[in-house]
């Protein structure tokens, strides 16, 4: 029997009513009991093979669009040297269907969503769940409403309207309060509104966790670093973990490492500064602008998380951002600031000795390069102009400049 369990006080509530969070706040997991009992077994895509481990009656190849089996690759030289770590590792989530690990949640929104017979998937997002959500609502032939701040970039909206959905841009001094509203709102238009850190997300971003157990034969590396908002892949990667463990199939968990950006840092502030509750930011701004819940719901149950299993936190400012995406960029990811984080915050805490340069690091590649171009007016742009009646002339004059370039 399915359950959802509060994740601090484990107060328990029936599934069939299926809410983004507790009453009193919590984040919300599913649950059932016997769950240590599953095995994965045969099949061709991931989420047959781990379907013991999922919590959907009919799963249908037709509601994917491809997501999953993403690569996971040593960073190389460069990065290595950058970050003072010997074994560096991607996992290049931008290569999914819409180039955000989000279609992975998006994927278990609709198995749920077809469950239970809702026409439509609804959505709050600052730009990456809502173009996943629009895809795989198109895919599954349902209807797509995404509630956008005005901050969300263009590359992010435009296809989500290419794919059909009805976006609403909410005029609001800050992002928490206008996802409040809009999740308060909900109940009255009977929408069940998902949010980045709902119990079915979850169960999603999961399935990442099995991914790279199956990537890695059951060697996990030592720390993974991710990008945190919602939490909601945070949270997802560690229940995966967790319940791999409990299965018997690892020994133990991999390490989080929490990472956000100074200019908002709710969760990684709370935690250097050894407060319990989520310090709540407010009239920020970031160039990671996929990382920017000022006050995550559910935020107080990654703080106690990183308390008792020995995470670490780290937040990195506007220019090491900037800096990361260049150094990924130069050795071939190009990634958007948010996803660039990670580069960073490793750096520091290997400098800081928090890492060990032998332990086994691996970054989370949240998101694609492409889908934020204005932030590219902070990195630069050098474009050599010639034409046919100079080129001669100024190939000459380049390649004897001992730049070469
Ligand atoms: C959503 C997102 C994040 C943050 O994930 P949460 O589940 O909200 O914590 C990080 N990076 C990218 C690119 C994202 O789209």
């Amino acid at each position: 029997m399915l359950k959802l369990v509060s994740t601090l006080t484990r107060d328990e509530y029936p599934f069939a009513q299926l809410e983004e969070f507790a009453g009193n706040g919590e984040a919300l997991e599913v649950a059932w009991p016997g769950l240590e009992r599953a095995r994965p077994r045969p099949g061709r895509h991931l989420w047959e093979r781990f379907a013991e481990f999922l919590p959907f009656e009919r799963m249908d190849a037709r509601a994917s669009l491809g997501e999953g089996n993403t690569p996971l690759v040593e960073a190389g030289p460069r990065l290595a040297a950058f970050s003072g770590l010997e074994r560096l590792w991607l996992k290049n989530e931008t290569q999914n269907p819409t180039g955000s690990f989000k279609d992975r949640g998006s994927l278990t929104c609709v198995f749920m969503a077809r469950e239970r017979g809702e026409p439509t998937l609804a959505t709050v997002s600052t730009g990456n769940m809502g173009h996943s959500i629009a895809a795989y609502a198109a895919r599954a032939g349902l209807r797509a409403l995404v509630f956008v701040p005005e901050f969300a970039p263009r590359e992010k909206l435009l296809p989500m309207t290419l794919h059909g959905a009805t976006v609403i841009k909410v005029r609001a001094p800050d992002y928490a309060l206008m996802k409040q509203t809009v999740l308060g709102l909900a109940g009255e238009f009977n929408l069940r509104i998902v949010s980045g850190n709902g119990p079915i997300r979850v169960e999603g971003y999961k399935l990442t966790a099995f991914e790279l157990y199956e990537q890695t034969r059951g060697e996990l590396p030592d720390y993974i670093a991710v990008p945190t908002s919602a939490c909601g892949h945070l949270r997802g990667l560690f229940k995966g973990f967790r319940e791999l463990q409990a299965a018997g199939l690892i020994r133990r968990c991999p390490r989080m490492i929490v990472v956000q950006a100074a200019n908002n840092s709710p969760i990684v502030s709370a935690l250097k500064q050894g407060a319990e509750h989520v310090i709540p930011f407010a009239n920020f701004h970031t160039v990671a602008e996929a990382i920017t819940s000022g006050n995550p719901m559910g935020g107080d149950e990654i703080i106690a998380k990183a308390r008792a299993h020995g995470w670490l936190a780290e937040d990195v400012t506007e220019a090491e951002i900037l800096e990361a995406q260049r150094q990924l960029a130069a050795a071939g990811w190009f990634v958007e600031p948010a996803a660039a984080t990670t580069l960073g915050a490793v750096r520091k805490l290997r400098a800081a000795g928090r890492i060990a340069a032998g332990e086994s690091v691996l970054l989370m590649l949240t998101g694609a390069g492409l889908k934020d171009l204005g932030v590219l007016e902070h990195q630069p742009f050098a474009v050599r102009e010639s034409s046919l009646d100079a080129l001669r002339r100024d190939l000459a004059r380049w390649f004897s400049d001992s730049s070469g370039r």
